[in-house]
């Protein structure tokens, strides 16, 4: 579903991000990306949804062919992948139902189609009762819910999360990461950037180890097992 082919990235500045990285992931996959602060696991997911362009190399999405597309078939591109960030990213001003309707108002659904299926989602994130509330007025447990309820909304292929359980206690971590587990159980890919040890050791999938910018492990079953 997704190839990537000796892609690296140099920033303006010389610095390396990614060195020449070569993998292919299929659907369905839950796939974690590993690693220190400053490996590259941020630039190489950045990557993987064409927020930054590739200094050399390929990547190609399903039907998306990355070196070759227009700009105007990015928004096209980002409506197969839900994403997911470390600080949540909500509209403060909008409430929790409005945040995920908005996913659908950008993509021209009707009300009709938006009110079942936003209130759908924020049922499957357990947030049935909070739909008037505004972000502020939830925890960061719950915040993160509305944020992977709005990446989802739309059916994604694959849901891409960057550090999504960086500013959450233990506990509340593994409340979204049950969550996380049970969008995959339905066919999507997740691709999970995180240096959360005990998230990575409590639910064994494919770990890629990226170290100074280079991919140095790619196990079907891993652990954590690095220091840093
Ligand atoms: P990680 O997500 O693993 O913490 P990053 O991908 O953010 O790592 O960073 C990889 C390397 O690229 C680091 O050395 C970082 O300082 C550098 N870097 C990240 N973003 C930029 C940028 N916009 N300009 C220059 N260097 C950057
Ligand atoms: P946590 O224990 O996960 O950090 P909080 O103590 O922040 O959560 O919140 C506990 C509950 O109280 C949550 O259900 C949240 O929605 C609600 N809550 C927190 N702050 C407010 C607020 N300012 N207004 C209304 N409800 C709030």
């Amino acid at each position: 579903m997704i190839s990537i082919k000796n892609v690296s990235k140099k920033y303006d500045n010389g610095v390396p991000g990614i060195k020449d990285i070569s993998l292919d992931i299929d659907q369905g996959e839950f796939v974690y990306v590993i690693g220190p602060s400053g490996a590259g696991k941020s630039t190489f997911i950045k990557m993987l949804y064409h927020q930054l362009t590739p200094t050399t190399g390929n990547i190609v999405f399903n039907d998306f062919d990355y070196s070759t597309m227009r700009p105007s078939q990015v928004p096209f591109l980002r409506r197969e992948m839900g994403i997911v960030f470390q600080d949540f990213k909500l509209l403060p001003r909008m409430t929790i139902f409005e945040n995920v309707a908005y996913a659908m108002q950008v993509i021209e659904k009707t009300d009709a189609e938006i009110k079942p299926r936003v209130l759908d989602v924020l049922r499957q994130v357990g947030l049935e009762t909070k739909v008037r509330r505004f972000p502020s007025e939830l925890s960061g447990g719950e915040q993160q819910r509305v944020a992977i309820a709005r990446a989802i909304v739309n059916s994604p292929k694959v849901l891409i999360a960057d550090e999504p359980t960086g500013n959450l206690d233990p506990e509340t971590s593994e409340e979204i990461m049950d969550i996380i587990e049970k969008i995959n159980n339905q066919g999507t890919t997740i691709i999970m950037a995180t240096h959360n040890r005990d998230v990575v050791n409590g639910r064994s999938h494919r770990v890629l180890e990226i170290a100074g910018g280079n991919l140095v492990r790619d196990e079907k079953q891993g652990a954590y097992g690095i220091e840093d």
